[in-house]
């Protein structure tokens, strides 16, 4: 088992940090305050092959393996945690399952744009009454001939407001559990599809996100991603993959509270003294040093197993809850080294606190994992 990067992944490292550095770091606290998604840095970035970094060449992608994703999101969220959280709804959520389940004209059309950096996609599962309960969705789609009328209405999707695709997660009347789910893809200016405003959240705030409705909305059978009534399955085969990225963007907030809080603390003098001196303050650094590369080391493990074709349900689901734990602590510690001053907004560490929320909740709860990993766990011992 190898999972060590080479040389050219930390040359890529080195690529993005400096990116980031330049472009996103500076920006990262008025687009917190705008709300507003920075186009002209997700153009750059699909430019230089940032965006879709995994997909193949022949689809606009750069080809790279996923252990070079995971060095993007993680740089990308070290800057800017919004940002990233877009990129991956579009060239994750949106492009992995298009690239998994796609007939080769719907990879032509749909990837490339993503890649460039030129469109957003969106990945739309979630409703006002299925969260957790992923297959209790209620939007459905009806055969009409070569086409299906869907109905209903998506809620805290990703990208939402200002996406140009849509992968679209429905359920035939009447089917239950796994079978009868059926995934779309739908472009913006269809009739019958439309997005509510951008919802005001608490982090991650350059990301839109929003409601999808579909109203009578007619589609034609060449929309169909992957097969009609397969959606759930093809659901969870794309999700090891997704799961395993996710626990990169706690490492990234996790990696940059971690540096602000330690070079405050050898700066900030308390008791004639910087309060790096003090043993109390040693003590929460070593903890979200500790953290950040243990976390980082089993998350580079279960990607390697991913790369090499291992089922990883359990291992994903471990790592996802454990890296969203590790960055609360983290953010936390970090917060508190800085006092008064890391409950203001001149220090972006009030920001990675609101941030590092998200990361317990979306692409399955904490409580989801711990289900899984323990449902997993039952398997084995039975
Ligand atoms: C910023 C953001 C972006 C998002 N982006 C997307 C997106 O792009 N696409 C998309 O489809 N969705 C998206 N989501 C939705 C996200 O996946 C859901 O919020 C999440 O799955 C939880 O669903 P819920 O909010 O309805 O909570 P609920 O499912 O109602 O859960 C409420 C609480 O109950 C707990 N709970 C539920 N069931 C159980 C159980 N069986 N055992 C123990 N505890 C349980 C949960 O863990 C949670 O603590 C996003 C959410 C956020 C916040």
């Amino acid at each position: 088992m190898d999972y060590n990067l080479s040389d050219e992944h930390l040359m890529l490292k080195d690529q993005v940090r400096k990116f980031c550095e330049t472009e996103l770091v500076p920006k990262a606290r008025e687009l917190d305050e705008s709300q507003g998604f920075p186009w002209d840095i997700y153009k750059k970035a699909g430019a230089l092959g940032y965006v879709g970094s995994y997909l193949p060449v022949e689809y606009g992608g750069a080809g790279g393996d996923l252990f070079a994703k995971a060095i993007i999101g993680e740089e990308f969220v070290r800057a800017c945690f919004g940002f990233n959280l877009s990129a991956n709804a579009a060239d994750l959520l949106f492009c992995n399952n298009v690239n998994k389940h796609g007939t080769e004209d719907q990879k032509k059309k749909y990837l490339p744009p993503i890649c460039r950096g030129e469109a957003l996609g969106s990945w739309c599962l979630t409703e006002p009454g299925a969260g957790s309960d992923a297959l209790g969705i209620k939007s459905s789609c009806v055969r009409d001939g070569d086409h299906f009328i869907l109905n209903g209405s998506k809620t805290f999707i990703t990208n939402a407001p200002e996406a140009k695709y849509f992968i679209m997660i429905t359920r035939e009347p009447g089917s239950k559990k796994m079978e009868g789910g059926t995934a779309f893809i739908l472009e913006r200016g269809m009739k019958g599809l439309s997005t509510g405003a951008k919802f005001d959240k608490m982090g991650g705030r350059c990301s839109p996100t929003g409601e999808v409705f579909m109203e009578d909305l007619r589609v034609h059978k060449d929309q169909v991603l992957g097969a009609p009534g397969r959606a759930f399955h093809q659901m969870f085969a794309s999700l090891d993959v997704e799961r395993s990225l996710t626990p990169f963007s706690s490492i990234g907030i996790a990696q940059a509270a971690l540096e602000v809080a330690a070079k405050y603390a050898l700066e900030r003098v308390q008791f004639g003294k910087p309060i790096a001196e003090y043993q109390l303050i040693q003590e929460k650094i070593a903890r979200i040093a500790t953290g950040v590369e243990i976390v980082r080391t089993y998350a580079y493990k279960v990607v390697w197993m991913v790369m090499n074709g291992k089922k990883v349900s359990k291992e994903a689901a471990m790592i996802k809850y454990y890296a969203s734990r590790m960055v609360q602590h983290a953010v936390h510690d970090a917060l508190q080294i800085f006092g008064g001053y890391g409950y203001m907004k001149e220090y972006p560490i009030e920001r990675y606190y609101r941030d590092s929320r998200m990361l317990e909740i979306g692409a399955g709860t904490t409580e989801i994992q711990k289900t899984i990993v323990a449902r997993e766990i039952f398997r084995e011992y039975k």
